[in-house]
């Protein structure tokens, strides 16, 4: 039996618009694949899941046409699978060790996993029930996958819960970061308006560390709160020029694109002052939402990036679809200057050719520079994607959290903070990581939380 491939809109249409790329599978082509799966007696897929769904299990149920069960059994593992379904990197998790990928025929087991919460989400309203028996308050800070994740496992637990979120809309880089295109929004709130019907009491705009300290949350009443702010702090390249207007963080450039929804100005208040020929520089997730964000405003976009396509650290499916779109790539380039006008706007990118060298710290080959190899990019426009670090705020006002040299927030081995009753998880203690990592962070907290509230009572 063939692989099933996801359908997509046509690249020369979908560069176009802001809507959805994979167009999902139906339910003929869900049953055809699924059933390709050997059921292995030993599923190496399992493993390869950081969350260790049951895979084959769930596979099995939707060969059998039993969509509603399918989506049950992922669930027991996953409160967020059509984020999942649709973010995840498969191709270095799950399908990466699946027993036919030997072939590369791996069973396409993201595009399943959508399928079975898509199919949930258009045949039914899902809703939970609010069970908020025992009179702990838990607060959690932060709500993306991390934050939303917990939130839910507490609710279920039947604390008392509440969520605070500096942003006005709930989603973390779900909702800020992740484009239409890839992420519809309209999923992201279905799967918090559900979490919502748990009884988690939501409360945008609320800065834990300006708004209230940790200290302030225990003298509410909070016995325990969960810190799942992230790693939205943006790196620079610290060269020459990056002052320069129209040089943008990739994280503000996303959050006026996603959050302010700035590509349908004027409609939306939120203006953004670009040119038209762009340099993103990077070559993760963040740097292809951005360069395919800036090609659907029509713009003449090139990716810069100091290695080569193999080292490059973005989904294999995200690359494909930027190449398909038109992506023009800049490789094994490093930008050393930005130019400035006599206006103070970004007016060209000085940059060295590299070679690859030894691999170094990462694995990845280390870029070396090429002697006399400068030249200047005609670029207006330059977006730098080339990492977040973690969010510094909360534990700047909170001098008592230990903090490690990265940066990241130091939890023991059931990631209780250096104050007793405060947790971390997510990328504020890995550093930018991915979607179901964080999750995986959400769900141990909450169970960490639960134990430390039996024992302190
Ligand atoms: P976040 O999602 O960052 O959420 C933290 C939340 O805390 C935010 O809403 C923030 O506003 C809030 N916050 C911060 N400080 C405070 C405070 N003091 N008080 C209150 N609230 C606060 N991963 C994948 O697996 N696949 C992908 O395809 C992928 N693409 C990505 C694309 C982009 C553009 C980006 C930026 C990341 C991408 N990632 C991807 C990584 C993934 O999204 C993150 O690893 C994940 O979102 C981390 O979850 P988190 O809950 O720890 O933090
Ligand atoms: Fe099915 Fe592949 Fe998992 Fe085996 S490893 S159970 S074939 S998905």
């Amino acid at each position: 039996m063939s692989q099933q491939k996801m359908p997509k809109q046509k690249p020369e249409e979908r560069v176009k618009n802001f809507f959805e790329v994979a167009l999902g599978f139906s339910k003929e082509q869900a049953l055809l694949e699924a059933k390709r799966c050997l059921q292995c007696k030993k599923p190496f897929c399992v493993e390869g899941c950081p969350v260790q769904i049951n895979i084959p299990a769930f596979i099995k149920l939707i060969a059998e046409g039993k969509f509603e069960e399918a989506i049950k059994k992922i669930k027991e593992k996953n409160n967020l699978p059509a984020v999942c379904g649709r973010v995840c990197p498969q191709e270095t998790q799950c399908e990466a060790v699946c027993i036919l990928n030997k072939k590369k025929m791996a069973i396409n087991i993201g595009s399943l996993e959508r399928f079975a919460a898509d199919h949930e989400t258009t045949t039914r309203k899902i809703t939970g029930s609010n069970k908020a028996t025992k009179s702990d308050k838990v607060a959690v800070v932060g709500s993306g996958p991390a934050g939303l994740t917990a939130a839910a496992d507490l609710a279920k637990l039947e604390y008392n819960v509440t969520m605070f979120e500096s942003l006005h809309l709930p989603g973390g880089v779900l909702m800020y970061g992740i484009p239409e295109f890839r992420l519809p929004k309209k999923i992201v709130l279905q799967e918090v308006e559900y979490i919502k019907s748990l009884g988690v009491d939501f409360r945008p705009n609320v800065l834990i560390g300006k708004t209230y300290t940790i200290d302030e949350l225990f003298k509410q009443g909070f016995k325990a709160i969960f810190v799942a702010v992230g790693a939205g702090l943006p790196q620079f390249m610290r060269i020459p020029g990056e002052n320069a207007n129209r040089v943008y963080s990739a994280n503000e450039f996303l959050t006026r694109m996603n959050l302010m929804k700035a590509y349908k100005f004027p409609e939306y208040a939120t203006p953004i002052n670009i040119g038209e020929k762009i340099a993103v520089v990077g070559a993760g997730n963040v740097a292809f939402d951005c360069a395919r964000v800036a090609m659907r405003l029509g713009k003449d976009v090139t990716l810069v990036y100091r290695r080569s396509e193999q080292e490059m650290p973005a989904r294999a499916e995200e690359i494909e679809n930027a190449r398909e779109e038109g992506l023009k790539f800049k490789l094994l380039t490093q930008p050393t200057e930005i130019l400035v006008d006599d206006k103070g706007f970004v007016n060209g990118m000085k940059c060295l050719q590299m070679q690859l060298g030894e691999p170094d710290a990462s694995g990845r080959r280390r870029p070396i520079p090429i002697k006399n190899s400068e030249f200047i990019l005609d670029v207006d426009t330059v977006i730098v994607a080339i990492g977040q670090n973690p969010n510094p705020l909360l534990y700047k006002s909170t001098p008592k959290l230990k903090v490690n040299e990265e940066g990241t927030i130091w939890v023991d081995e059931n990631l209780m903070t250096s104050i007793p009753g405060v947790f971390a998880g997510g990328d504020i203690i890995t550093g930018a990581d991915t979607v179901i990592s964080a999750m995986g962070a959400g769900k141990k907290a909450a169970a960490a939380i639960d134990n430390y509230l039996k024992k302190v009572k």
